[in-house]
């Protein structure tokens, strides 16, 4: 990967998705913390659906801190790992109230101590709550990265963080961050990328990907 490369990936993405956002839906910062917790391993979509609810009945911090983890679990069992997202929603709420007088903290370390709250929802909270420069990886902008040459193949996740950090100008994190949702979750996709359409196929590491779908009829 180099600068001009880099700007060719921005400039596609700024023509594909200029107003690319986040699309977990949210009141306040402490509803994004439990949607972005609520996400691991599931889709937005999913989320949405049950975070409907769930913030009717359970709208606040105190609210949560006080769930009957039983009744909890009721709201969002039809995401994967309802049962120990049940706990850790209960248990982060707790935590706010006892430690935090009931706000979200913007700081990394705080952040990363709360139950259940990981690399990765610390930087989207960050980002998206609090304004401050973040890159947050999932599954989506880890593909991408790795289809376009920002990361080897069997980079970690970590190292996909930071090479996006050092090769992305601090003041964009934010907004690359959400259009490489936006590719990965529209266009290309893990299973069925567009690659007939894609203006950035020369550059594209995954070889095998697009023989397939440029075969397909
Ligand atoms: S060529 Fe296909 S796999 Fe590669 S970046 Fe474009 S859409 Fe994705």
């Amino acid at each position: 990967m180099n600068k001009e490369k880099t700007q060719r990936v921005l400039d596609y993405l700024d023509e594909l998705y200029p107003d690319a956002y986040c699309e977990l839906i949210h009141d306040d910062v402490y509803q994004l913390l439990v949607a972005v917790m609520l996400s691991a391993q599931t889709t937005d979509k999913k989320v949405n659906l049950v975070t409907k609810d769930l913030f009717k009945r359970f709208p606040d911090v105190e609210s949560m801190a006080q769930a009957d983890i039983k009744e909890l679990e009721t709201y969002i069992k039809t995401i994967g790992l309802y049962r120990n997202k049940a706990k850790n929603l209960k248990r982060m709420s707790e935590v706010l109230v006892e430690q935090y007088h009931g706000e979200v903290p913007c700081s990394r370390k705080a952040l990363e101590s709360l139950p259940g709250v990981g690399r990765k929802t610390t930087n989207v909270v960050l980002s998206v709550g609090f304004h401050i420069p973040a890159f947050a990886v999932d599954t989506h902008v880890e593909r991408i990265a790795k289809r376009l040459g920002f990361a080897k193949n069997d980079a970690s996740v970590e190292t996909v963080e930071r090479n996006m950090k050092r090769y992305i100008d601090r003041s964009r994190w934010t907004k690359t961050h959400h259009q490489f949702i936006f590719f990965g979750r529209y266009f290309c996709k893990a299973i069925n990328p567009s690659c007939k359409q894609c203006k950035l196929i020369d550059m594209c590491k995954d070889k095998e990907k697009q023989q397939q779908m440029l075969n397909r009829k």
